[in-house]
């Protein structure tokens, strides 16, 4: 699993990003959509500082680590502002932060079909599919955030994982009695 994460988990990540970043950007500055870029990099900010700590990752293994500073294979920097709780993520958590994720990715589509930029399109559009799947199949089949809902984890796994962390097993345990 990735609790225990390495720099090249980090350099995965990272490239998976730049991959969908550069198309994106390249449409953008090409469109000149200046506000809407602006518009943007406020979004990603608040996500990325805020809003993702406390819908998703304040409920990670990785957050409950020492030190105000975020790491792990994909959010390694950030602050942890909100409190870390081992409870799972409910359920308008998840929804909150799958249509925060599609208004940051898909954000490209608007802008690039109202300037008519085909081929941008279509190239964001296939590097958000294979950014997509290769995530899917190669950080969230082993990513620790068991309550993500894109966790693709296998069931034996998870049961090691609340036999080894049995502060996440109570919680979740809890959380479940208090939700039936
Ligand atoms: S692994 Fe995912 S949920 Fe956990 S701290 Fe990193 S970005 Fe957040
Ligand atoms: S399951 Fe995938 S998307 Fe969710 S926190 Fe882990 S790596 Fe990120």
């Amino acid at each position: 699993m990735l609790c225990i994460h390495t720099g090249k988990d980090l350099v995965d990540f990272a490239v998976l990003f730049i991959t969908w970043a550069v198309p994106f950007f390249a449409g953008m500055i090409i469109g000149k959509f200046w506000i809407g870029l602006a518009v943007w990099f406020g979004l990603a900010l608040l996500f990325f500082v805020y809003v993702e700590a406390l819908i998703l990752c304040r409920h990670c293994p990785h957050y409950a680590e020492e030190g105000f500073i975020l790491r792990c294979h994909a959010n390694s920097g950030f602050p942890k502002i909100p409190k870390f709780n081992p409870r799972p993520m409910g359920r308008i958590e998840q929804v909150i932060w799958l249509l925060y994720v599609a208004v940051l990715f898909l954000y490209y589509v608007p802008f690039f079909i109202s300037s008519e930029q085909w081929l941008l399109l279509g190239l964001t559009t296939w590097a958000l599919v294979a950014v997509s799947w290769t995530l899917q199949r190669t950080q969230c089949t082993r990513c620790c955030h068991l309550s993500c809902p894109v966790n693709r984890v296998p069931d034996d796994i998870r049961k090691g994982f609340f036999e080894n962390y049995p502060e996440f097993d109570r919680a979740w345990k809890q959380h479940k009695q208090n939700n039936s």
